[in-house]
């Protein structure tokens, strides 16, 4: 899944936003990029997959993707090092990234930057854990599954949704990321009442819960009713999935803001899938208007 947000910013704090080999201030951000500073590289130590330079190894993709195995390079360094991995091997970039980070703290590091640090890891953490509980990384997928006309929900994502609104509400918020720690509470709330109310009308079977029709219970003309009442509630549910896409595109548009400019830049914004084999599938844009954002940050200091 890529390196999460807690190892780069920790890769980047503690390099001092600074190649580990020539010291040169580098930048996150690609729009950014002057002649001052250049673009900084996340280079794998050892390598992030086996036929890479220095990538014959036993440690597995997490491991590789790890803070541990990362050292931040300027693009000409992380060049010539992957050119010539029998003069930078393994043991070398690793003395040399905690000789940096040492150089780093003794030379450039205040009490201050040590809060700073302490305080963005509890958030970067909280992102990472939204991204992974909610399965960002497969939004299409999952929700294509809850907007079909046959909707089904797997009993993983639920637990999860739960699970992502107990983390949510126990991480200690910095005041600096107010608008992050709103974008979140929303995303996990919209979340929390997609699946809630797909669970009011629902059994499982298997991995995955499926709607009850209970309409087919009731007889002629109750029925009718029912149906019309179960139809109602189908739309309520895919419109609490639609407004949790667009709670998706909000708190990812803060964290590329506010944390990390190339948060899900590669695999764009989050969209819906919706259709079915026979009419065939539209691929859907949801965002949140500025007034709905307004009025959604008013409502939620009323709380
Ligand atoms: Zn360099």
């Amino acid at each position: 899944m890529g390196i999460n947000q807690k190892d780069i910013k920790l890769l980047w704090g503690r390099s001092g936003n600074r190649c580990a080999i020539c010291k040169k201030e580098l930048t996150q951000n690609k729009k950014s990029t002057s002649s001052a500073y250049n673009l900084g590289e996340q280079a794998h130590i050892v390598g992030d997959k086996m036929d890479a330079a220095r990538g014959k190894s036993p440690l597995n993709d997490n491991e590789r993707n790890s803070y541990h195995n990362l050292i931040l390079l300027c693009p000409n360094d992380h060049t010539t090092i992957d050119a010539n991995p029998e003069d930078w091997p393994v043991e070398k970039l690793h003395q040399l990234k905690s000789e940096h980070e040492l150089w780093v703290k003794d030379n450039l590091s205040t009490t201050s930057d040590t809060f700073q640090t302490a305080k963005q890891l509890a958030v970067t953490n909280a992102i990472d854990k939204t991204v992974s509980l909610c399965m960002l990384d497969r939004w299409t997928n999952w929700t294509s599954h809850a907007l079909s006309p046959d909707p089904k929900w797997s009993s993983k994502i639920v637990d999860q949704i739960f699970e992502l609104q107990r983390t949510v509400i126990s991480t200690i918020w910095p005041d600096e990321y107010k608008e992050l720690e709103s974008a979140i509470k929303i995303f996990s709330l919209n979340l929390n009442e997609s699946a809630q109310t797909f669970l009011t009308h629902c059994d499982l079977r298997g991995d995955y819960y499926f709607p009850n029709k209970f309409y087919k219970h009731y007889s002629y003309p109750e029925c009718d009713n029912k149906a019309l009442e179960y139809d109602e509630w189908l739309r309520k549910c895919y419109n609490l999935v639609i407004e949790a896409t667009k709670g998706a595109n909000w708190f990812a548009d803060i964290v590329r803001r506010d944390i990390n400019p190339l948060f899900f830049v590669e695999n764009g914004k989050f969209l819906t899938m919706e259709g079915d084999l026979i009419s065939g599938y539209e691929y859907k844009l949801y965002e949140y208007s500025m007034d709905e954002k307004k009025s959604l940050l008013q409502d939620l200091s009323k709380d």
